[in-house]
């Protein structure tokens, strides 16, 4: 098991946590705030990491590294989603955590934040050792979540089905059934029509707005999109539906490129069978690293953290690079992006339709009324656009890059309440 809040897969690994303690004290700076807050607010408020033991298939008995972080509370239950990837550490986490704190702050939305993950390959187990292992991760959670506590939500690696799982051991535990402990949910158990194109509709939400923002049209414009998950896949299929040219995507095998603009639907088709996109044909393959500077409009990083780095940005030729992952982008890279022009609409904002779906599901679970889609869509464009436009504002009043201004804004919201809360006892 790894559990040292300092262990890093490799040198050159930039963790998400010091990513976000770098921009939390460059907006206190802004801010002027004291220094006291600045280190209780880059301290994760709890940490937990439980030994999660599995029996395999094969009979053997595993024992996995699985963690909790709470980073902050301040503003209401903590948040976040649960990653299983075999690169999980408990640094990477609290950094993934301090970023829902933020990006909850700044979406308006009354949440603290979290992260949870297992340091797993979960394409390696079977779907009975995979629920064993989420189910026994939730019981060593129970006291540590709930809807009022805690409420997880799938990240990289986990999807509806593992919610389902937590939902059930949770509620088989305290003896009836709380939909209100995660989100995320299948729609037959409390889940919202929307939540599995949300982070999806938020990147088009923040595409068509920067892309309005330098009198760009959507339609027509091209985007590369590194990643075909739950955000890359629903960002590409959406965006293409409204008529932007998906010229590029990528999944862990590598990834495709046709100038033409790429049949999504049929890419979707394709992967949601089993297959790779690498072995795709009928499209040039390209490796990740060269969708990354491909010519195009937008560039939608929306794998996994540390793909725009030191070493690549300055061969970025996107004018807009719009996070759909958290903490793709390393702090030296946004520096050589900002010197070269390039506009970064960052993680807490640009990904932030998933959580806020996730609030709006948590929102109708808690008043036993469900909405149509349409409704939970109008909803997410309301809240992704009212925070576009704040940060967009604060962009300009103080003459800061994106991510700066983004970072004041919801730094600033939960040190205020911090300050009127004040410090217990
Ligand atoms: N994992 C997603 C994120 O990073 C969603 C979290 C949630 O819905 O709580 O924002």
């Amino acid at each position: 098991m790894v559990t040292s809040l300092d262990d890093a897969p490799n040198p050159a690994y930039i963790c998400p946590y010091d990513m976000a303690c770098s921009n939390l004290e460059r907006a206190a700076q802004v801010l002027k705030l004291d220094a006291g807050i600045v280190t209780f607010l880059s301290v994760p408020r709890r940490v937990l990491t439980v030994a999660v033991p599995v029996r395999l298939d094969d009979g053997t008995l595993r024992i996995f590294a699985g963690h909790r972080v709470q980073h902050s509370n301040i503003l209401g239950p903590y948040k976040g989603g649960t990653r299983f990837h075999p690169a999980v550490t408990l640094r990477e986490i609290s950094g993934l955590a301090m970023l829902m704190t933020w990006k909850c702050a700044l979406l308006g939305i009354p949440y603290g934040g979290a992260k949870g993950g297992i340091a797993v390959d979960p394409r390696r187990l079977s779907l009975g050792e995979l629920e064993r292992l989420t189910r026994r991760y939730t019981t060593e959670l129970i006291r540590d979540i709930g809807p009022q506590i805690d409420i997880p939500a799938p990240d990289v690696g986990t999807s509806s089905r593992e919610m389902a799982w937590m939902m059930d051991t949770y509620s088989m535990s305290v003896g009836h059934a709380v939909p209100g402990v995660v989100t995320g949910k299948p729609l037959s158990i409390g889940g919202s029509k929307g939540r599995d194109l949300a982070t999806g509709r938020g990147v088009l939400i923040t595409v068509r707005e920067a892309l309005a923002s330098l009198n760009l049209a959507l339609a027509g414009a091209t985007v590369a999109i590194q990643g075909f998950g739950k955000v890359g896949a629903a960002a590409a299929l959406l965006l293409r539906q409204s008529g932007a040219r998906v010229v590029a995507v990528s999944d862990g095998s590598g990834g495709i490129t046709d100038p033409h603009g790429l049949d999504v639907e049929q890419l979707i088709e394709f992967t949601r069978a089993g297959g790779r996109l690498v072995n795709f044909g009928g499209a040039k393959p390209i490796s990740n690293a060269e969708l990354l500077t491909l010519p195009c409009d937008v560039l939608v990083p929306a794998a996994l953290e540390n793909q725009i780095t030191e070493h690549n940005a300055h061969a970025i030729r996107a004018r807009l690079v719009i996070e759909g992952a958290n903490a793709p982008t390393t702090l030296e890279a946004d520096h050589i992006l900002e010197e070269r022009g390039i506009i970064v609409l960052p993680d807490i904002l640009a990904n932030a339709g998933g959580v806020v779906v996730s609030y709006l599901e948590w929102v109708q679970g808690l008043s036993y009324l469900f909405w149509d889609e349409d409704k939970v869509n109008q909803e997410l464009e309301k809240l992704m656009v009212e925070a576009y436009r704040r940060v967009e504002r604060q962009t300009k009043a103080l003459g800061l890059p994106w991510r700066l201004a983004a970072y004041t804004l919801a730094v600033g919201r939960v040190a205020e309440a911090f300050m009127h809360r004040g410090l217990y006892p």
